[in-house]
């Protein structure tokens, strides 16, 4: 028999950085800010909606393109809060998750030689999804402290082979939520080009005062050319139900359709129940959520900045990136470890989220710590870097 290994297309991909971290943390009994997953349940209603649909008649295959009523009302929240209007029948699917729709879309939309623009640091599935149909993303560097591009720069990423910007905003990890100088900037250079727009909206919902999410699909001439991939998974905090979802124009939601019936065929229908009981939430939640998560935000800032990190407030999600050049010069991966077995706290390191881990790992001294914990987590945090900061051993894990 053959030994068995990963074929060749998949051989640069090891496991994800979340996986590595996660275990890192729990083995060292660490407070894991590094997965980005809430230590805390969403709303008691969504739950309670999935075990009715458990309990009750729900428990076969949905349609593929997801359950008529959930789709209707993310079509309705959609429509209210960005003007867009989407036909729910033809151009909004569900997904196991925004990386299913994201793999759907970069698998079903390039081909070998195309290239994609993101922003470096990407989110770590955009290279994988996108290797797999042959297509390779072109990043733009987010450069510290601002996190901002130059748009210079950008432009001269664009060649023949560009066939689409992958844009995520608000961004993980940096935190950045695009201005209008920066949206029409994305919106000029998507036109001037004639390109496909993927945004990654997964964070939409968590965006602190004074800024605003707007889709770059309600500009001008980019309803027709963009798809909008979000999920459930952060807003109503449960990560592990894996209920996506995309926007789109017929033509687009059809090749995603093509695909998504060969990758899972549908999402889990009692799942799916339950995010309609989601959608059906008063704007008091929404409101609610982001209330905690900026309480949240504000003392993991506070905290990283006592123990000697720089970092700035991001404008969106549940992410701080800090600079640790005041207490290492140790690279990122390194001293990830380092914080997780010696002071008991686990980031992901920011290098990882680049198209080259080791050029970025030598250069950035940077880690992204997640907020979506508990305020008691948070102080666990505090407690664990403050007693390696006196040289004690630390003991406070979660
Ligand atoms: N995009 C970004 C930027 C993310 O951070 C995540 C993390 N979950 C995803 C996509 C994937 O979302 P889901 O869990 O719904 O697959
Ligand atoms: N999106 C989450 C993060 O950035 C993790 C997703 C995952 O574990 N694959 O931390």
């Amino acid at each position: 028999m053959p030994t068995p290994s990963v074929s060749r297309k998949w051989q640069s991909f090891g496991t994800s950085i979340f996986s590595v971290m996660t275990q890192q943390a729990n083995a060292a009994g660490a407070v894991n800010l590094a997965q980005g997953f809430p230590d805390f349940d969403g709303p008691q209603v969504i739950k309670d909606a999935a075990i009715a649909a458990l309990k009750g008649s729900y428990n076969q295959y949905a349609p593929s393109a997801g359950l008529p009523e959930l789709r209707r009302l993310l079509a309705a929240r959609q429509a209210s809060k960005s003007g867009l209007s989407y036909d729910w029948e033809s151009e909004v699917t569900v997904f196991s998750g925004a990386t299913e729709a994201l793999f759907c879309a970069l698998q079903g939309l390039f081909a070998p030689g195309d290239e994609i623009i993101a922003f470096a640091p990407f989110f770590d599935c955009y290279p994988a999804a996108a290797y797999s149909s042959g297509a390779k993303i072109i990043g733009v560097e987010l450069r510290a402290p601002d996190f901002r591009f130059d748009p210079a720069e950008f432009a001269r990423q664009i060649t023949p082979r560009t066939k689409a910007l992958l844009i995520n905003s608000p961004h993980n990890p940096t935190g950045r939520v695009f201005d209008d100088d920066e949206r029409r900037f994305l919106r000029d250079m998507a036109v001037a080009h004639d390109l496909l727009v993927i945004t990654d909206e997964v964070y939409e919902e968590l965006v602190y005062a004074p800024a605003k999410h707007h889709t770059l699909a309600a500009m001008p001439g980019m309803r027709e050319r963009t798809l909008i991939i979000s999920s459930t998974a952060k807003t109503f905090s449960f990560t592990g139900w894996k209920i996506g979802y995309a926007f789109g124009p017929k033509a687009l939601t059809d090749v995603l359709r093509t695909v998504h019936q060969y990758t899972v065929f549908c999402s889990a229908t009692p799942l799916q129940m339950g995010m309609v009981a989601a959608l059906k939430l008063q704007e008091a939640y929404y409101d609610d959520l982001r209330r905690g998560y900026l309480e949240r935000r504000n003392l993991l800032v506070k905290i990283l900045l006592d123990h000697g990190f720089r970092a700035k407030a991001p404008e969106g999600t549940y992410f701080v990136v800090a600079d640790y050049t005041q207490r290492s010069q140790l690279g990122d991966l390194d001293y990830a470890l380092e914080l997780t077995t010696r002071a008991k706290v686990a980031a992901i390191p920011v290098s990882v989220f680049y198209n080259d881990p080791k050029e970025a790992g030598q250069r950035l001294r940077l880690l992204r710590f997640a907020f979506c914990k508990g305020l008691d987590t948070l102080s666990s945090a505090a407690a664990n870097l403050q007693l390696a900061g006196t040289g004690e051993a630390a003991t406070v894990g979660t």
